[in-house]
């Protein structure tokens, strides 16, 4: 087929999209009105909200007030249906999947299954650190710090050192949420739980390759969001450094320093979620490469929007960053593009208006970059605050989230400090 027409969709097609992130939900959003088969993959049952996953790292949400479960949300949808599995390989010839629950066959197939965390091959640190890309990895956050907390008194001064020092490796807006969120944690509500623990020692540590923190932001959102965490909340942030590795008990330095700590987190890069059966041509730097439509290089029926996509543009010429506006605006668009060509009409190329971005450092301290405008402070907290509320789920999510902010906001503190693990689970934290 010449790679100018249309997207040769027909009535009745079964179109299968592998991953309910933001480019999967948004793309059967706006298609499954249409006169097709629609068929979401995905190997977790619900929606993840990842960019509050930090509030649930930190015992500020409960997880499923950010998630939602996809078969409520396609309820009363006649040709939405949800398969829960984990696809392995793609079969481009007879344009089949194979899952961990069966083969699938597919008229269309739409690749939206975002990034896993990269370690960049380092595999000791990958064995003993923490990552945060589902909801299950930011509950197991927070099992680990709550756990740590509570042993620190029973320890020897060696041990209780360990357990004292987070490290948070990557200060972007991961890391930098989430040293904030600790530190509030520290300074408001763990002196009210322990008050027998001294709290001073509590070390939060930021880490970063790069000279400063929120390095893909404005040289105004990074000095401040620097500001904010080392000068007002006291977190030890270290730029220009490499964490080279980790033992569980001991972190290296590419300084040659050792920092003893028994909780790492990284949050240092991401890489897609690739699937085998494509070929190797049609992949650059863990993303496959595909067209202003939205189509794999190579591939008439396989197509890739979100974090796993990589789209040149001339506005883009390293392809567009791995954030949430660009999953729901490459959804939208494919969804348009579809519905033009079951209507006959041509498709039309996507094109990103940034709309800016944004990071919360803590209470009343957040930054926020605008094309035409930046600003930070309170002001900027609540508009963070506000864009994040409206992104969510359904009705009942932005209440729950909303009254548990409003709760913390009015006394500094959170209800929601539960260990969730089984008993294994601790002994193998100890
Ligand atoms: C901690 C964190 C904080 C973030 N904060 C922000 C923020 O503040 N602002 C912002 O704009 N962006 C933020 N991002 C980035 C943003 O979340 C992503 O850009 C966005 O989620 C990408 O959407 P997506 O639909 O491409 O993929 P995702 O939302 O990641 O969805 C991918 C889906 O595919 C499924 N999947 C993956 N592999 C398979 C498989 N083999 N089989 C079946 N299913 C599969 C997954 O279960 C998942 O449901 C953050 C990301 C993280 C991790």
């Amino acid at each position: 087929m010449n790679r100018t027409e249309g997207l040769q969709i027909k009535r009745g097609d079964k179109i299968v999209i592998v991953g309910g992130g933001f480019a999967g939900l948004q793309l059967i959003k706006k298609l499954q009105k249409q006169d097709v088969d629609i068929l979401l993959i995905d190997k977790q049952n619900h929606h993840q909200f990842q960019p509050l996953f930090y509030q649930v790292a930190s015992a500020r949400l409960e997880p499923a007030s950010i998630s939602f479960p996809f078969r409520k949300l396609f309820q009363r949808k006649r040709n939405v249906d949800f398969m829960l599995a984990d696809v392995f390989r793609i079969f481009p010839e007879s344009k089949t999947i194979l899952t961990d629950n069966g083969e699938v066959s597919y008229d269309h197939l739409v690749i939206a299954s975002g990034c896993k965390t990269n370690f960049f091959g380092n595999r000791e640190i990958q064995k003993y650190s923490l990552s945060m890309k589902t909801t299950h990895e930011a509950i197991a956050i927070r099992n680990r710090i709550l756990l740590s907390i509570e042993k620190m008194a029973f320890v020897s001064e060696e041990e209780r050192k360990a357990l004292s020092n987070i490290v948070i490796v990557g200060a972007g807006a991961t890391g930098v949420e989430m040293a904030g969120s600790f530190s509030e944690l520290r300074s408001t509500v763990l002196p009210k739980d322990y008050p027998h623990l001294d709290f001073s020692h509590f070390n939060i540590m930021l880490l970063d390759g790069s000279p400063n923190t929120l390095n893909n932001m404005s040289e105004q959102a990074r000095k401040k969001s620097r500001e904010y965490l080392s000068e007002r909340m006291g977190v030890e942030v270290r730029t220009n450094v490499i964490a080279t590795t980790y033992d569980g008990n001991f972190m290296t330095l590419n300084t040659g320093e050792v920092i003893p700590t028994k909780t790492v987190i990284w949050a240092a890069g991401v890489t897609g979620n690739i699937m085998k059966g494509i070929s190797e041509e049609s992949i650059f730097r863990g993303r496959y490469i595909v067209d202003r439509f939205s189509r794999i290089q190579g591939y008439d029926a396989i197509y890739a929007i979100g974090d796993i996509a990589y789209m040149k543009t001339e506005k883009y010429p390293n392809g567009h960053p791995q954030v949430a506006n660009v999953a729901i605006n490459q959804g939208k668009k494919l969804a348009e593009n579809m519905t033009a060509s079951l209507r006959g009409k041509a498709p039309s190329a996507f094109e990103y208006q940034d709309k800016g971005s944004m990071a919360t450092v803590g209470k009343h301290k957040a930054v926020v970059d605008l094309p035409f405008l930046k600003f930070h402070g309170p002001l900027a907290w609540f508009f963070w605050m506000f864009l994040h509320l409206m992104l969510i789920l359904s009705v009942r999510n932005k209440l729950i989230v909303f009254i548990n902010w409003a709760w913390s906001y009015i006394t500094k503190d959170t209800s929601l400090r539960l260990i969730i693990t089984n008993s294994r689970e601790v002994e193998e934290e100890a």
